[in-house]
């Protein structure tokens, strides 16, 4: 069997010296039995914890990579969600693929959706109960929100088809469960069709039957996105807002050499009104700093790179688990965590909130911002000890 040690590292080792405890340490966690080798080079945080991990922590770490991939002709569809981590309740997330042309057919649900884009280029439409058509084009690093109920498409363009993350403020939510059109049409009386499109009977036979698109192959637009936008408008409403954000030429809201951070949320992108977010980049060798989140739980994606984060929900309990790219992560609401870029390239990932506005506490920023005496009885650190603390809104360091 595997040990691994989590007893509190103080009982266990305190009184021996530095060079003994790692000895000692190092005997206690040897693992003669059976293992998954793969697993435990992903995850040596989890094989051989910090000593300062400690107690009992939900799973905070799933990978899309473990997930079925529901591959059907034009792009593949997969999951996270609560039936894969059970602690996010309030967020669940999908990373789909459409190859070239190919489209996710026209639907809707009951969870906001927000979106950015991974790979490629893709045309979007959302339709509002104002009537309003919205219709853009996004390419890598930008994002989308459309709200609950308003139904939507989704299609590729160019050779290399799109890559995206879709992310949802429901935590249950699941992609196999859409309203799509096909599947309603195939549902209805063809009489009842006829009468609602005014239609004869020989158009309402070419409707779509069997299973339900969701994922199909077709042709890309013949026509430019400025051409379609005239298009609509002889239809439909004008667009009140945009439904998209050109995140990949944002300018950073904080940056330094040891990172930046892009915040979008309601402020800057008022579409999102209940889903906030931040994208990451920290440098090598750099981390995000240790703080928590006043309001909301936080749904983290792995886009690049590979980092640790140690999770402290409170009462005595910590784990450390390492992260790569395409992984998920969580923090249970007001769970202090720090990251760490462990390996030698830009790590970048997305902290999402179900919140109207990203918001932080900097464990940094409130030692500093404490009278001196009140910060010295609880740390016993001189004052000019303190005073190196970093201070100021620096959410990376080096
Ligand atoms: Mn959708
Ligand atoms: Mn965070």
């Amino acid at each position: 069997m595997s040990s691994s040690i989590t007893g509190n590292p103080k009982s266990l080792f305190g009184a021996l010296s530095d060079e003994t405890y790692r000895a000692e340490r190092h005997a206690s966690a040897s693992n003669p039995g059976p293992k998954n080798l793969a697993l435990m080079q992903l995850n040596p945080n989890s094989d051989v914890p910090p000593p300062t991990d400690h107690g009992v922590v939900e799973p905070f770490w799933y990978s899309f990579d473990l997930t079925h991939r529901r591959v059907q002709e034009g792009g593949w569809t997969h999951q996270v969600t609560t039936r894969e981590l059970p602690a996010s309740k309030d967020i669940a997330g999908v990373n789909m693929r459409l190859t070239k042309g190919s489209f996710r057919e026209l639907h809707w649900h009951l969870a906001d959706e927000w979106a950015i884009m991974l790979s490629g280029k893709a045309r979007v439409t959302v339709f509002t109960p104002d009537g309003a058509m919205f219709i853009d084009d996004v390419s890598e690093g930008d994002l989308w929100l459309f709200p609950a109920g308003a139904p939507h498409s989704i299609q590729a363009l160019g050779e290399e088809g799109c890559e995206f993350l879709l992310v949802f403020n429901q935590g249950n939510f699941s992609e196999e469960s859409t309203l799509l059109l096909s599947d309603w049409l195939k549902h209805t009386p063809p009489e009842i069709l006829q009468r609602n499109f005014g239609l004869p009977i020989e158009s309402i036979a070419k409707l779509p039957k069997g299973e339900p698109l969701y994922i199909f192959s077709s042709q890309e637009p013949e026509k430019s996105l400025d051409e379609e936008v005239a298009e609509v408008a002889r239809h439909a409403a004008k667009p009140k807002m945009s439904y998209t954000f050109k995140a990949s030429t944002m300018k950073p809201t904080k940056e330094g050499e040891a990172g930046n951070v892009k915040v979008v949320d309601s402020r800057n992108f008022p579409a999102s009104q209940k889903i906030a977010s931040a994208i990451v980049t920290v440098k090598p060798g750099c981390m995000r700093e240790m703080h928590w989140h006043p309001n909301g739980s936080e749904w983290q994606y792995w886009l690049k790179g590979k980092g640790r984060m140690t999770v402290f929900p409170g009462q005595e309990a910590a784990r450390t688990m390492d992260f790569n790219a395409n992984d998920v992560g969580f923090v249970s609401n007001m769970a202090g965590h720090y990251i760490e870029n462990t390996g030698d390239e830009d790590l970048v990932f997305l902290e999402m909130f179900v919140a109207l506005e990203f918001q932080e506490i900097s464990l940094n920023r409130w030692l500093r911002a404490l009278p001196e005496q009140a910060a010295r009885a609880h740390t016993n650190l001189t004052a000019a000890e303190i005073r190196k603390i970093p201070e100021g809104d620096r959410p990376l360091l080096r």
